[in-house]
């Protein structure tokens, strides 16, 4: 979940004065940790680790470093009964890829949801923390960087009243025991619970209407709903999926890319206001049109070319394994990245108006498609934020790998 662009005034999270009772308390709390840390095997039962976790919740409000070190991160979905596998459809993508707490969590809370799929959940859990795995602001801890959203769904907790979390959540909103189930009720009741609506909000997306509703609640984007539910496909084993022809799952191993029917992908192939060139040395469009690319990179251009009008240099065939200088393999290798060499029509150099009004507004981006690394003409200071002299004439936008 992320703020619309004009998001709600934040509200400060409550602070704890120095000295109180519950600074009393903490330092009770470390002790136990600490011992409970060290003890090997499980101490307690599922409902007393969650009662502690809600315990120690509140007192990392009040900013112990010491408690952050002995507290479990990510924290187990531990209210869920364990699931066979073999029952759920789960792909071996999903199985490999979902810690089986959160699978468990997942499986169970889409059921009080009749027309929602766990792999929904799983696909929603992807995009906002990579399953809580992500250490950024705001999934353990906190508020996200945005300042208003909290938790491995990253719920709102400042917009309203009542906030989203307020509407939908019981309990701790960073437990994945309580975040996930609240999830399912808000997508049944943004949608997926009534009647479809009358014409499609994402018509560049696979799925049906009401899920595309249910999801841009979620977040407002068609691009933020093409990597929930293409997720939601490859965590459907394939025997059981109803079949996404050209959604590609794996990645080409050697020869030329086929081109994909994924309708979102067709749209980017077609949109007047993403061309491409081979004038650097690479072939981009294939590349383009294959599927292939990290969904990131698809939501990134979509989201781009509603602002500008650009040119893509170089995605991933012809680009050199490595980056310039290094051993280390670049994200183009691995269709994390992409490079643009004209914004609104203008060749990108350090005197570009247009590539320099591009490299700010990436700077604005929060949550999913905030780049990992941008190369650009401009010394904007901070990460992921560089240049050098092999990024004078194009802008590259690369994301790292979700682990
Ligand atoms: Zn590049």
């Amino acid at each position: 979940m992320h703020p619309s662009p004009t998001p709600p005034p934040r509200q400060p999270l409550p602070r704890v004065p120095p000295g109180s009772v519950l600074g009393a308390v903490a330092v009770l709390l470390v002790v136990t940790l600490v011992s409970i840390a060290q003890a090997p095997g499980p101490l307690l039962p599922p409902a007393a680790q969650h009662a502690l976790g809600a315990v120690g919740q509140k007192v990392r409000s009040a900013g112990g470093t010491a408690l952050q070190s002995v507290l479990p991160s990510p924290r187990p979905a531990a209210k869920a009964p364990a699931v066979d596998t073999a029952t759920i459809n789960a792909s071996s993508q999903a199985l490999r890829d979902i810690p089986s707490g959160y699978l468990a969590t997942y499986v169970v809370a889409a059921k009080q949801c009749p027309r929602l799929t766990w792999q929904v959940l799983a696909g929603i859990g992807k995009v906002e923390t990579n399953h809580g795995r992500s250490q950024a602001p705001g999934v353990h801890s906190g508020l996200n960087s945005a300042g208003c959203c909290a938790g491995p769904m990253q719920f709102n907790l400042t917009n309203g009243p009542p906030s989203t979390w307020d509407a939908f959540g019981r309990g701790d909103v960073y437990d994945p025991a309580d975040a996930i189930p609240a999830a399912a009720r808000k997508l049944c009741a943004n949608g997926l619970a009534g009647p479809p609506p009358p014409r499609d909000a994402c018509p560049q997306v696979h799925g049906p209407f009401a899920l595309h509703q249910a999801l841009l609640r979620y977040n407002n984007a068609c691009w933020y709903v093409h990597e929930v539910v293409t997720i939601a496909q490859r965590y459907t084993s394939p025997a059981s999926s109803t079949g996404t022809p050209g959604t590609s799952t794996g990645k080409p191993t050697a020869g030329r890319a086929a081109a994909s029917h994924d309708p979102f992908v067709l749209a980017l192939v077609h949109n007047p206001r993403i061309t491409t060139t081979t004038s650097h040395g690479c072939d981009p469009a294939p590349d383009l049109a294959s599927g292939w690319l990290d969904l990131r990179v698809q939501s990134i251009l979509a989201a781009v070319a509603d602002h500008y009008k650009v040119r893509i240099s170089c995605l991933h065939t012809g680009h050199s394994k490595y980056v310039k200088g290094t051993t280390r393999v670049s994200n183009h290798t691995v269709w994390r990245a992409v490079d643009l060499d004209q914004v609104d029509d203008q060749p990108v150099s350090p005197t570009s108006p247009a590539a320099r009004d591009l490299t700010g507004w990436l700077d604005g981006l929060q949550g999913p498609l905030r780049p990992d690394e941008v190369g650009s003409p401009f010394p904007i200071g901070h990460q992921p934020f560089f240049t050098d002299d092999g990024h004078q004439a194009h802008v590259h936008i690369g994301y790292s790998a979700l682990q």
